[in-house]
C-alpha cells in the first residue's frame, strides 16, 4: 500500500467548456520555483483508479501558490491552445534509490515539459513550465538535463540525434528572453485569493491544503509544498457546484467528479463553502464576458497570431488575443496596449465596452491595424516569441500595417473630423481617426462640449464615450523608422483597389529609349489594393511576381500612343530608381489604370492635380530664391505645355505656362524655370524620373508647330524670336542706315532663324556675334514664313480697308479688324507696329521712314509677292495712325522715345569712335552680399533712382522692412575695398556705365545712417575741420609716398581743403566738394593706419582737362570717420541724405507701379538667375527684359 502522505489522488478534472487559462499563470514569480520531487511510485495507483476516465480529459492544472501554472486544457472541441512543438518517449532519471529507469511520454509545448506514463495517458506525471527552466544541456550517452532552480531533470533519448533535437527545442523554448516576457505578464497575483486552509479529501486518509482563488480552487498536498508553489491540480469552478452536506462535510460537483470535503469545524465549513460558492459566481461571471464577446465570430480567434480562444483584450486597441500575443502586448506598455483579462478583469468589462468589442472587435479593428500585412511579416499560432514581439510592435507601436486615414499628417483636421465623428454612431472611424492621430484631448470650441468626449455625451454615444475614455492617454502609433523621413514624402495611400490584365516589360534601371515591342512585353493579372499594386503570373497565382508600394511611386508617365507594341502605355518610377513600362492595347485600360494608379500615390494636398488629363504626374523636390537653403517637395503634373504643381507653403495649385517662360536651362541635376517673378529649381533627387521629367518639361516649352501661337511666347504673348529681334534692333539698330531694307548675309540668316526654331529661348543674340541686318531680315522672314500669317485668315479684309477714303473710317475698320484677331496675333502685331514706329522716328539717322517701311514690310507681313500695293498701304496706314489704332497713350509714347533717344545718346558718349557699344541697361545688384543666390538682373531705365532700385530689389525678393532699416544701395569697388552708399535721389544709369569689372551695386542696410542722421541733425552749419591721415596715389604733391602723414583739412560748403598743419595760412590743396566721390574703406594692401578710412576720388569737370586723382583719409575713430562722411553727404545733398518719410515714398512708389502696367512701369525687374559669364547674362537678361515696346503693353 502506498504511503499515505504521498498518495495524493489526483481528482478527475472537468472536461472545461473553455480554455481556462486565466490572469494567475501568467505568474512566475523567483520565489515560485517550481520544486517537484520525485513522484511517488503509488501515485500510478491513483491513475489506475481513474483509468475509466476519457482519454481526452487530460487538462492539467498545476496550482502554485494561488496560481494557475499549467492550464493547456485540450478537449474534443476546443483545439489545444498551445500547440505541441515536439513529443516522444524519453527515459527519465530514476527516483532516488533506484536505478530503473522510467520510459515516459514526454510533451513540450511552448508553456510546459510534461510527461506521461503512456502517449494514452491523460494526466502527466510531471509539469514542469518552461519558463522556469533555466538551462538544458546535453550530458552524454544520449542523455540531457533540465534544469530548474531547484532540481535537476535528466532525460535520455533513444539515439543521439533525437536528443539533440529535443535540447535543441528545449533551448528554444526556453532562455532568458521568454522568462523576461513571462514575468512581464505578471497579474495581480492575489487576486481574489478568499480562503486557504486544510480540507480532508473524502476517500483520502490525509488533508489537503486547498486555496479557493479567482475561479479556482487549488488543491495541495501540504501548506509547505504551497508555498513553494507545488501542487496538485486545479479545479476550474465555472463547471462547479457546492453542496452542504451532514456536519462537516460539504461537496464540490463537477461533471466529472465530487469532491467530497470535510471542513475542520462547522464554523470553517461554513466559510469554505461561501468562498467556493463565491468563486462559481465568478468563474460564471467571468466566462459571461468572454461569451458575450466571443459571440462575434472573429473574437473567437487571436487578432494577432489566429489562436482560438483568445482571453485576453487590449481594451484601447479594441481586439482581443491570445496569452502568447498578451505578453507582447503587455511589454508595449499600457500607454499602447491596455491588456485585460476576458476572464479575470471582469470589473473593467462594462456593458459599453463589451458592446464596443462586438461593434469593432477583432474584424474591424484589424481592418484598421492589420490593413497591409505582408504576409511574410504575419503571425501564425506557431509563431515565435521574437516574431510576436516584431509584429505585434510593428502593428501597435508603428503602426505599420494601419490603414492610414486621409487626413493623416494633418493635425487640424483630423481633430475636426474626430469632433463631427464622435457625434455619430461611427466607432470604427473614430477608431481610424484617434490612431492616425487625431487627439482625442482636443478643444471642440465648443463651451458645452469642450472635448470630443464630452461631446459624444452630448450626443448620446455611449460606445464612442467609451472608445475615447479608454484612449484618453493612448500613444498614437509612430514609426521610429518614419521619423527620418521627411513629413512631405508621407502620403496616405488611399483605399483605391483595381485590378485586370496588363502587359509589363522588365523593369528597368535607365530611360526607355527604344520602341519596345510587343515580345518583349509579358501578359500579367496586376492588383492595385490597399497601396500595393502586385503583378502576378495570371489571376490564379497567389504568389505575386513582383510589386510595388504606392509610395515608393514618385512618378507615372503616360507615353504618347503608338510608342510601343501595345497602343497605350505608361510608365511608373520608383524611389528606387526603378522604371516599370505597362502596355495595353485599350485605351479605356489604361486611362482606368492610370487614375486609379495616380489616384493611390498622389497626396490629397495635391489631389487637384488628378483632375488633369497629364502626361506625367508625380513628385520632386525644388527649391526657390527665397529659400534656397533647403528644397522641399512638390507635386507635379505636365498637360501639354502647362505645368502644374502643388508646391509646400502654397494654397492649391498654381501653373506654369511652359512656353512663356523667360528661361528653361537644364544644369546638371537641376531644371531652372524662370518665369516672370518666380525663379523655380527643380532637383534631380533621383536620376530617372528626373531625366523624365526634364525631357518632358524642355519638350512642352519648345515650340509646337508653324503658327504664331505655337511658338515659344513671351509672358505678353509674343513670340520669343520677335520680342528678341525687335529689342535688339531697338538696342543697337535705329541708327543703322537702311535697317530693314538692306538684305544680310543668306547664310547667317538662315542658320539663325533655324536657332531660333529650335529653341527660341536659348538664342542670345549678341552685338558681336550678330550683324543688325542680319537680325532684321530674321525679323523679315519669320513673319514671311509664318504659317496663317500674321493678320490670320482675314487678312484680305485688311487689304480692302484701304479702299475706304474716309480716315475716320478706316481708321476704326482697322480698330475693328485688329480686336477680331486671336490673342496672339493682336499682342505681335501692336508690338511689331510700335517698333516700326519707333524705327520711322529715327529715319534721321536710318533714313527709313514711313514710306520706306511700308514698302518692305506689307508684302512680308501679307506674304505676298509685292505686287499687290495695298499691302504696303495697310502698313502704312497702321504705322501713321499707331496712336489712334492702337489707342496708344502719348506719354508712355514719349518716355519710350526718349529713353531710346537717351540710350542712343548715352552709348555715344560712352563710345564716340567705336559706335555703339552694348547698351545694355541691364545691372545685376546683390541683395545684402555678393553671392549667386542673392544676385538679381535689374532693368534700369535712365531716370531710376537708387531708392526706385532699392525697392525694387526689396520688393522683389519680398522682403519687409522697418522705417529705421536704412536700405540702401551701395555701389563697391571689389578691388579698391570700398563702398559707397547711392544717395536715395542718385541716379543709377550712369554709375552702372562707370562700373568697372570689378565692382557691382549691392543692395543692404546703412548701418551708419541713423547715426549720422543724428549727428547732423545737431549741428547748426554743416561743415567740418580735424587732422587726418592722409596718403596720395601718387606723389601729385611732391610728398612722400607709401605712407600716411597727419594733414589739417577743412571741409566747407563749397570745398575740401588741406593744410600741411593746423597752424599752415594757406591750403596746399583745394577740391571742389561737388567733384569728390567718397567711399568708405582704404584698401589693406595700402597698410591704412586705422581701419576706419575713406577713399576719395577727384574727378575734374568736364570743361577742365580731364583729371581723376584718388587719395585716401584715415580717421582715429569709426565715430570720426562716420561724421566726416556725413558732412561730405550733407553737402553734397543740400543737407537731406534721407527722405523724411522713406516708408511712405515706398508706398508712393508702390502705388505708381500699381497705377501703371508691370510692364510699363520704367524701373520694371525681372529677376533671372546667372548662366554663363557676366556678359552673356548681361546681354541674355536685356534680350527679355529690356524691352521699351512693352511700355505699351496694357493700351
Ligand atoms: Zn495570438
Amino acid at each position: 500500500m502506498a504511503d499515505k502522505s504521498t498518495s495524493l489522488p489526483v481528482p478527475i478534472i472537468p472536461k472545461p467548456r473553455y480554455s481556462s487559462l486565466c490572469s494567475d499563470d501568467e505568474v512566475l514569480d523567483d520565489e515560485g520555483d517550481l520544486c517537484y520531487e520525485s513522484v511517488p511510485e503509488k501515485r500510478d495507483l491513483w491513475i489506475e483508479n481513474y483509468s475509466s476516465l476519457p482519454s481526452t480529459q487530460n487538462s492539467i492544472y498545476l496550482p502554485v501558490t494561488g496560481r494557475v501554472l499549467a492550464p493547456s486544457p485540450k478537449t474534443d472541441s476546443t483545439p489545444q491552445l498551445t500547440p505541441v512543438i515536439k513529443m516522444g518517449w524519453l527515459d527519465k532519471n530514476p527516483p532516488q534509490g533506484s536505478l530503473i529507469y522510467q520510459r515516459r511520454w514526454v510533451k513540450l509545448d511552448a508553456d510546459y515539459l510534461r510527461y506521461f506514463d503512456n502517449e494514452k495517458e491523460v494526466y502527466s506525471k510531471r509539469v514542469i513550465p518552461t519558463s522556469s527552466i533555466t538551462g538544458v544541456a546535453n550530458v552524454g550517452d544520449q542523455k540531457f538535463e533540465v534544469v530548474t532552480h531547484n532540481r535537476i531533470f535528466l532525460f535520455r533519448a533513444e539515439s543521439d540525434s533525437e536528443r539533440n533535437e529535443w535540447v535543441s527545442v528545449l533551448q528554444d523554448m526556453t532562455g532568458p528572453v521568454r522568462a523576461r516576457v513571462s514575468n512581464e505578464l505578471t497579474l495581480n497575483p492575489m487576486v481574489n485569493s478568499e480562503m486557504k486552509g486544510y480540507l480532508e479529501l473524502r476517500g483520502l486518509r490525509s488533508k489537503l491544503y486547498t486555496v479557493v482563488c479567482g475561479d479556482k480552487v487549488f488543491l495541495y498536498k501540504n501548506i509547505e509544498e504551497y508555498k513553494m508553489g507545488i501542487g496538485i491540480t486545479s479545479i476550474d469552478m465555472n463547471v462547479g457546484n457546492v453542496k452542504e452536506m451532514d456536519r462537516r462535510a460539504f461537496d464540490l460537483t463537477t461533471p466529472y467528479r465530487i469532491f467530497s470535503f470535510i471542513a475542520e469545524t462547522d464554523q470553517l465549513k461554513d466559510q469554505w463553502v461561501e468562498a467556493m460558492r463565491n468563486s462559481i459566481a465568478e468563474a460564471l461571471s467571468n466566462y459571461e464576458v468572454a461569451e458575450k464577446i466571443w459571440a462575434e465570430p472573429d473574437n473567437q480567434k487571436c487578432a494577432d497570431c489566429g489562436a482560438p480562444k483568445p482571453e485576453w483584450a487590449a481594451i484601447n486597441l479594441c481586439v482581443v488575443f491570445c496569452k502568447r500575443c498578451a505578453g507582447e502586448h503587455r511589454s508595449l506598455g499600457p500607454s499602447i496596449s491596455k491588456v485585460r483579462s476576458l476572464k479575470m478583469d471582469k470589473k473593467v468589462w462594462t456593458n459599453e465596452l463589451i458592446q464596443l468589442f462586438r461593434v469593432l472587435g477583432n474584424e474591424r479593428a484589424n481592418q484598421f491595424w492589420a490593413a497591409n500585412v505582408p504576409p511574410s511579416e504575419a503571425l501564425s499560432v506557431c509563431s515565435s516569441s521574437e516574431e510576436r514581439r516584431r509584429f505585434i510592435t510593428a502593428k501597435y507601436r508603428e503602426g505599420k500595417y494601419r490603414r492610414y486615414h486621409p487626413l493623416f499628417g494633418n493635425q487640424k483636421e483630423l481633430n475636426n473630423a474626430l469632433c463631427i465623428n464622435v457625434q455619430s454612431n461611427d466607432v470604427c472611424e473614430t477608431l481610424a481617426l484617434v490612431f492616425c492621430g487625431a487627439d482625442v484631448n482636443c478643444d471642440t470650441g465648443l463651451p458645452d462640449s469642450p472635448s470630443p468626449i464630452a461631446l459624444a455625451v452630448n450626443y448620446g454615444q455611449a460606445l464612442q464615450v467609451e472608445f475615447l475614455t479608454q484612449n484618453r492617454n493612448t500613444e498614437i502609433p509612430r514609426s521610429e523608422v518614419k521619423l527620418a523621413i521627411h513629413t512631405e514624402h508621407y502620403m496616405a495611400p488611399p483605399s483605391i483597389t483595381h485590378n485586370g490584365f496588363l502587359f509589363k516589360t522588365a523593369s528597368m534601371a535607365r530611360p526607355i529609349t527604344e520602341r519596345k515591342n510587343k515580345e518583349e512585353f509579358s501578359r500579367r493579372w496586376c492588383v492595385l489594393n490597399d497601396g500595393n499594386f502586385n503583378y502576378y503570373e495570371s489571376d490564379k497565382n497567389a504568389t505575386p511576381n513582383g510589386g510595388l508600394k504606392m509610395k515608393e511611386i514618385v512618378c507615372l508617365a503616360v507615353s504618347p500612343p503608338e510608342t510601343h507594341g501595345y497602343d497605350h502605355s505608361f510608365e511608373i518610377y520608383s524611389d528606387a530608381e526603378r522604371l516599370y513600362l505597362f502596355g495595353t492595347d485599350n485605351p479605356e485600360t489604361m486611362r482606368e489604370w492610370v487614375k486609379s494608379i495616380a489616384k493611390s500615390f498622389i497626396p490629397q494636398c495635391a489631389e487637384e492635380l488628378l483632375q488633369k488629363d497629364f502626361e506625367r504626374i508625380g513628385r520632386l523636390r525644388y527649391k526657390d530664391p527665397l529659400n534656397l537653403e533647403s528644397s522641399r517637395v512638390g507635386w507635379f503634373c505636365l498637360v501639354g505645355s502647362t505645368l502644374h504643381v502643388c508646391l509646400e507653403d502654397s494654397h492649391g495649385q498654381e501653373t506654369i505656362h511652359l512656353q512663356k517662360l523667360l528661361e528653361l536651362s537644364r544644369d546638371n541635376e537641376v531644371l531652372v524655370l524662370v518665369e516672370r517673378g518666380r525663379t523655380l529649381y527643380i532637383e534631380g533627387e533621383r536620376k530617372l524620373d528626373f531625366h523624365g521629367w526634364a525631357a518632358g518639361i524642355e519638350r512642352a516649352a519648345g515650340s509646337s508647330g508653324d503658327t504664331l501661337r505655337q511658338q515659344q511666347l513671351t509672358e505678353a504673348d509674343i513670340p520669343v524670336i520677335v520680342e528678341r529681334c525687335i529689342h535688339y534692333i531697338t538696342q543697337y539698330g535705329l541708327t543703322s542706315e537702311g535697317i530693314y531694307r538692306k538684305s544680310g548675309v543668306n547664310s547667317k540668316i538662315a542658320a539663325l532663324l533655324e536657332a531660333f526654331r529650335r529653341n527660341a529661348r536659348s538664342v542670345w543674340l549678341k552685338e558681336a556675334e550678330q550683324q543688325v541686318d542680319d537680325v532684321s531680315n530674321v525679323l523679315k522672314r519669320f513673319f514671311r514664313d509664318i504659317e496663317e500669317g500674321l493678320f490670320g485668315q482675314h487678312s484680305q479684309n485688311w487689304l480692302t480697308t484701304t479702299a475706304v477714303s474716309d480716315e475716320s473710317k478706316r481708321i476704326s475698320h482697322y480698330q475693328l479688324l485688329f480686336n477680331n484677331l486671336p490673342r496672339v496675333n493682336k499682342a505681335t502685331l501692336r508690338t511689331l507696329v510700335n517698333h516700326l514706329y519707333c524705327v520711322q522716328r529715327f529715319s534721321e539717322m536710318n533714313q527709313m521712314n514711313l514710306h520706306n517701311l511700308a514698302i518692305v514690310f506689307g508684302p512680308t507681313l501679307f506674304q505676298t509677292d509685292g505686287k499687290d500695293y495695298n499691302a504696303g498701304r495697310v502698313v502704312e496706314d497702321l504705322i501713321q495712325h499707331y496712336i489712334a489704332i492702337f489707342h496708344v497713350n502719348e506719354q508712355q509714347l514719349k518716355r519710350q522715345l526718349d529713353e531710346i533717344t537717351y540710350i542712343i545718346k548715352l552709348r555715344d558718349n560712352l563710345n564716340p569712335k567705336t559706335g555703339p557699344a552694348s547698351g545694355d541697361f541691364i545691372c545685376t545688384v546683390y541683395l545684402e552680399e555678393k553671392k549667386e543666390t542673392a544676385e538679381q538682373h535689374v532693368k534700369v531705365p535712365a531716370s531710376m533712382t537708387a531708392a526706385e532700385l532699392t525697392f525694387e530689389i526689396l520688393d522683389r525678393r519680398k522682403m519687409t522692412w522697418k522705417d529705421k532699416d536704412y536700405w540702401c544701395c551701395f555701389e563697391v569697388y571689389e578691388k579698391e575695398e570700398t563702398e559707397r552708399p547711392l544717395h536715395y535721389q542718385e541716379r543709377v544709369l550712369p554709375i552702372l556705365h562707370s562700373l568697372g569689372t570689378d565692382s557691382y551695386l549691392l543692395v543692404k542696410k546703412h548701418h551708419s545712417m541713423e547715426a549720422m542722421l543724428v549727428y547732423l541733425a545737431s549741428k547748426v552749419d554743416v561743415t567740418k575741420h580735424g587732422m587726418l591721415k592722409f596718403r596720395e596715389e601718387k606723389s601729385l604733391l611732391g610728398l612722400t609716398t607709401g605712407s600716411f602723414n597727419d594733414r589739417y583739412f577743412m571741409l566747407n560748403q563749397t570745398s575740401l581743403r588741406l593744410y600741411k598743419d593746423v597752424r599752415s595760412n594757406r591750403a596746399e590743396k583745394e577740391w571742389p566738394v561737388k567733384c569728390l566721390k567718397v567711399f568708405q574703406g582704404i584698401k589693406k594692401k595700402l597698410r591704412p593706419p586705422t581701419c576706419w578710412g575713406l577713399t576719395v576720388v577727384y574727378e575734374s569737370e568736364r570743361t577742365e582737362k580731364q583729371e581723376k586723382q584718388q587719395w585716401y583719409l584715415c580717421c582715429d575713430t569709426q565715430t570720426e570717420m562716420r561724421e566726416w562722411f556725413a558732412t561730405f553727404l550733407s553737402i553734397q545733398h543740400a543737407g537731406v541724405l534721407w527722405p523724411a518719410d522713406w516708408v511712405k515714398s515706398r508706398a508712393a512708389s508702390r502705388a505708381a507701379s500699381r497705377a501703371a502696367p508691370p510692364d510699363a512701369r520704367l524701373g520694371n525687374v525681372s529677376l533671372i538667375p546667372l548662366r554663363g559669364s557676366e556678359n552673356e547674362m548681361r546681354n541674355s537678361v536685356a534680350a527679355f527684359t529690356a524691352d521699351p515696346l512693352a511700355l505699351f503693353g496694357n493700351l
